[in-house]
């Protein structure tokens, strides 16, 4: 808007690149999480066995995600950073059966955009690795590198180009614990990856590879995990799997349940009402049981671009996957203390189509008397 005032009507230009970048940028990145979020999914797109993620200030001064998976070969380093460049999907199509955790081609050039950026990544079969540096999306610095197969992704000063963002980040010590909890749900989704968390010199989290039992174990803690229940269960294509607490283990928040499908970290209103539904009558309206639970769906019956950092996803049949969260945690629970059977079931209707930008779905939920399990 110019000085004159409110009423002259500006003509319509395009917006720079930079400008551009900025937005879209802060459609996927919102916080030091955001990047870790997105570094991380790279690293295990890229089949890494181990991944190091290393922070100053809760990362608000520095991220740094280090991998020892597949690489990025010399000539694409420079195309990876350029929105909508991904090697993981060629067409439209590829978006309804997509089996990796990124897809959109847009969170390195996000990164890139508001960040000082340092790339050094070697491809398995390459001899030597290449490092680029951009500043702002400027970039500053391209040479070849020597260092083992892998990947190393430094994210310096998030938002120092936008300081009305970098203002509404949290203390490094909140953004520290919001980091906390996205290391220990990939920690959860993936138990065969050795994960590792650091800030400044110290260790917050260190998970070597283990099977998903054990994981839980560290995650959870030994003394909680030892009043988790395993179960495991499969209704015609969906496959069930996981760990819930006893009734008699709760807790206060929901900080201790994490939901997966498809191993995409999910925030979910159906799933966590199919959840409390499962305990319905067995513990207090204000308590939460543990969970960590992973459901398995034939790909093309989800739709993962559906929201911009991915957090959420669209199910083709919301009915069925409630109704089977719901009866595989009460026959978990049932299996393993006198839990009475479920007299009421309790059905999801689906909410209104959403948009990016929407507030939170509307979806609705009704009673239905139906005859015990
Ligand atoms: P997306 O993950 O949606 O493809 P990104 O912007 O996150 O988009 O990454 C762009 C591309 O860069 C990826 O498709 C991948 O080819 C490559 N890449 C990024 N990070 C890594 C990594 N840690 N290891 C190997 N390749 C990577
Ligand atoms: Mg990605």
């Amino acid at each position: 808007m110019t000085e004159e005032g409110a009423d002259q009507v500006s003509p319509i230009r395009k917006l720079t690149r930079e400008v551009a970048g900025k937005i879209a940028a802060g459609e996927v990145i919102e916080r030091p999480g955001s990047v870790v979020k997105e570094l991380v999914e790279n690293a295990l797109d890229a089949s890494a066995n181990r991944i190091v993620c290393s922070l100053q200030e809760g990362g608000k001064r520095l991220i740094r995600i280090e991998d020892d998976g597949s690489g990025i070969p010399a000539g694409e380093l420079p195309l990876a950073v350029e929105n909508f460049s991904t090697s993981k999907i060629a067409d439209a199509g590829d978006i309804n059966h997509v089996r990796t955790l990124g897809f959109r081609g847009e969170a390195l050039a996000s990164i890139c955009a508001v960040s000082n950026l340092t790339i050094r990544s070697r491809a398995t079969d390459e001899e030597v690795g290449r490092e680029m540096e951009w500043s702002g999306g400027t970039n500053l610095k391209d040479s070849p590198c020597v260092r083992n197969p892998g990947t190393e992704v430094e994210v310096r000063d998030l938002f120092f180009n936008i300081p009305a963002r970098r203002k509404f980040l949290s203390s490094g010590a909140s953004e520290l614990r919001r980091i906390t909890s996205i290391i220990q749900s990939f920690a959860l989704a993936f138990p065969d990856v050795h994960l590792q968390l650091i800030e400044n010199t110290r260790d917050i989290l260190s998970y070597p590879a283990a099977s998903p039992a054990e994981r839980v174990g560290v995650v959870f803690g030994t003394d909680l995990s030892k009043q988790l229940k395993q179960f495991d269960k499969r209704f015609g294509r969906l496959h069930l799997h996981g760990f819930v607490s006893t009734p008699d283990v709760t807790r206060s928040n929901r900080s201790l349940q994490f939901l997966f499908v498809n191993h995409r970290y999910v925030k979910d209103r159906m799933l966590i009402h199919a959840i409390h539904q499962a305990y319905r009558s067995l513990i207090p309206g204000d308590r939460f049981p543990l969970v960590a639970l992973f459901l398995e769906v034939p790909a093309d019956e989800i739709d993962v671009n559906v929201h911009p950092a991915k957090a959420e996803v669209r199910f083709t049949t919301p009915g069925e996957m409630f109704s089977a969260v719901q009866r595989a945690l009460r026959r978990a629970l049932l299996a393993h203390s006198p839990v009475p059977s479920l007299n009421t079931q309790v059905r999801w209707t689906p909410p209104p189509p959403r948009r990016f930008g929407a507030t939170a779905d509307e979806g609705g939920w009704s009673d239905h008397r139906t005859p015990g399990e």
